[in-house]
């Protein structure tokens, strides 16, 4: 097991502090600093750069963090146990780690954390997708944060690095890869969380498009929800209920209408969300 530090090895803290993992928390510790230290190393360089770390757990990946430079780790945790064992790691790394307690997706980042921000994080799998979507969806583009490099389950990770044609090709996959470009670096086994979940789980990195194709959000969002939550229908029939003039509106689009969503790729729904966000203003 690797030393990055004078810290107790992760089962002790674990132990001292009596954090078993609880299933209603997400609760899928990652004891291994070998891996902790994989993931921040894959964050590209922390020098110059605060991270934002959901769900530090006992911290594991938050000490890898620290070890590989970051200015300032910044971490939400929900469960209240293990802010003793986050306190020590505080201490021993000069106050670089500042821990606020709750739950993340309460908390805008951007009254957390001033200056150039990377997000990394082993996320807890019932809110994963549900904060990348903020992240994601954020009004300004590009946005406050450098890089996303983020542990999802590997059925997440598939949909978010999804292409057309893929069978994991869906609404995560069309927003995603609108404004990110974004890759799996790589699959981790069951075996090396402590409790191992039932899945595999993937490492995803996600960084900014300088210029995503210009899109109004809301209407990109709604088109995709339309056509993949009926994936296997034509767009003309999945797509009327947004429009009585679904086809016309699929054509001008420059789209066929006996297209299914899954075969539109992402420029396909922008012009699409172009259209129908004009069909609504005129309407
Ligand atoms: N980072 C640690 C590691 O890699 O070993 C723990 C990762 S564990 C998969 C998810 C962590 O997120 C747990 O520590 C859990 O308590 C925390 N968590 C769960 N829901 C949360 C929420 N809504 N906001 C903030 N933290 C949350």
């Amino acid at each position: 097991m690797a030393q990055i530090d004078d810290l107790p090895p992760l089962r002790e803290v674990i132990a001292e502090h009596g954090l078993d993992a609880r299933k209603s928390l997400g609760q899928n510790f990652l004891l291994d600093l070998n891996l902790t230290a994989r993931i921040a190393r894959n964050a590209g360089p922390l020098s110059g750069y605060s991270v934002l770390e959901v769900g530090p757990g006992p911290g594991g990946l938050t000490r890898a963090l620290l070890a590989e430079g970051a200015d300032k780790v910044v971490a939400i945790e929900k469960d209240q146990r293990c802010l003793p064992a986050l306190a020590q790691i505080s201490a021993h790394y000069a106050e670089r780690l500042i821990v606020h307690e709750g739950d993340a997706l309460k908390f805008n980042p951007q009254e957390l954390v001033n200056g150039p921000l990377k997000i990394v994080a082993n996320l807890p799998y019932n809110v994963g997708t549900q904060l990348l979507l903020g992240w994601l969806t954020v009004p300004d583009w590009p946005p406050y944060w450098t890089s996303l490099t983020l542990m999802f389950q590997k059925e997440v990770a598939q949909r978010i690095v999804a292409q057309p044609g893929d069978k994991a090709y869906g609404r995560l996959g069309v927003l995603a890869n609108w404004r990110c470009h974004t890759e799996i670096l790589f699959d981790l086994n069951p075996k090396a969380f402590t409790p191992p979940p039932k899945v595999t789980s993937a490492v995803v990195h996600l960084t900014p498009r300088e210029t995503p194709l210009p899109c109004p959000l809301k209407a990109l969002e709604r088109v995709t929800a339309a056509a993949f939550g009926q994936r296997r229908k034509m767009l003309r029939a999945s797509l009327k209920a947004l429009s009585k003039d679904a086809e016309a509106l699929i054509v001008e689009a420059g789209l066929q209408p006996t297209a299914r969503a899954e075969e539109i790729d992402v420029a396909g729904f922008v012009e699409l969300a172009k259209v129908f966000e004009r069909a609504n203003a005129g309407a």
